[in-house]
């Protein structure tokens, strides 16, 4: 970024902190910025300054140039699509809360920035149309593929330990620590998932979001993955965030988790 940086983009608000008397520090997800805070201000002052358009889960266009001493100031903000239908129904809500938590942990790293912003607008989306359990289903799909991205995917189609294919319509071992599905013979993981929890798990990979927004999916084999999808995230995400502070760290903690087991 030069003294010249002035910048027009599509992006998401990932979080808003009150600054001065009338200011807001907005941190965005853009399409090709990537992660970026900006100062907007006047955004408290004046609802009319920048349209109503730094609201969550909103796609906008923003203009942002260099200010004094080279901060990112926010010039102009325009509506895009208010993806309203979220905060219509709660359910919803928590899932595009999750999804929108997990995009800014992982969006520090900033070469899957560009990817990242493209699987939040697909979530966000799909989240429009999704209902009860199906939200579920988007919010760990977009989780699997989040992860994908950053090259700690969750492994399914084998074992993790030994690379051996699991039988069909077997139950299998999850076991966060050592990257996803463990065979019998390997053994002693902290999860059982039975064969239909195993056959949705393989389905956040294989189906788009929006697929998922509108496929039925067993209430029970959601519950139950959203139980591993979570371990997993908490094993690997957060704590290599605390442990590490970045997220560009998490690829090498689970490598070395790997290595270890
Ligand atoms: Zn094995």
């Amino acid at each position: 970024m030069n003294a010249a940086f002035a910048h027009t983009d599509r992006a998401y608000v990932l979080t808003r902190v009150d600054y001065a008397e009338a200011d807001r520090i907005v941190t965005f997800l853009c399409d090709r910025l990537g992660k970026i805070s900006v100062r907007a201000r006047g955004a408290r002052k004046s609802h009319k300054r920048f349209g109503g358009a730094l609201e969550l889960f909103s796609l906008v266009e923003i203009s942002v140039q260099k200010g004094r001493a080279g901060r990112l100031e926010l010039t102009e903000a325009r509506l895009m699509e208010d993806h309203r239908a979220i905060g219509a129904d709660l359910t919803r809500f928590h899932s595009a809360c999750f999804v929108l938590s997990l995009t800014k942990t992982l969006a520090g790293d900033e070469a899957a920035a560009a990817a990242l912003f493209r699987l939040l607008d697909e979530a966000l989306r799909a989240l429009c149309r999704a209902s009860g359990s199906s939200c579920t289903t988007v919010e760990l799909g977009f989780a699997a593929s989040a992860l994908e991205v950053l090259g700690t995917g969750i492994i399914s189609d084998r074992c993790a330990v030994c690379a051996s294919r699991l039988p069909p319509n077997r139950r299998a071992f999850f076991e966060p620590g050592r990257g996803g599905v463990v065979c019998r013979a390997c053994g002693g993981g902290s999860m059982i998932l039975t064969a239909s929890t195993l056959e949705v798990l393989r389905r956040l990979s294989s189906a788009s979001l929006e697929e998922l927004a509108c496929a039925f999916v067993d209430e029970d084999a959601v519950s139950q993955l959203e139980s591993a999808v979570k371990s997993f995230i908490e094993y690997h995400v957060d704590h290599g965030s605390r442990r590490a502070g970045h997220p560009a760290q998490i690829r090498s903690n689970i490598a070395r988790a790997r290595r270890d087991v």
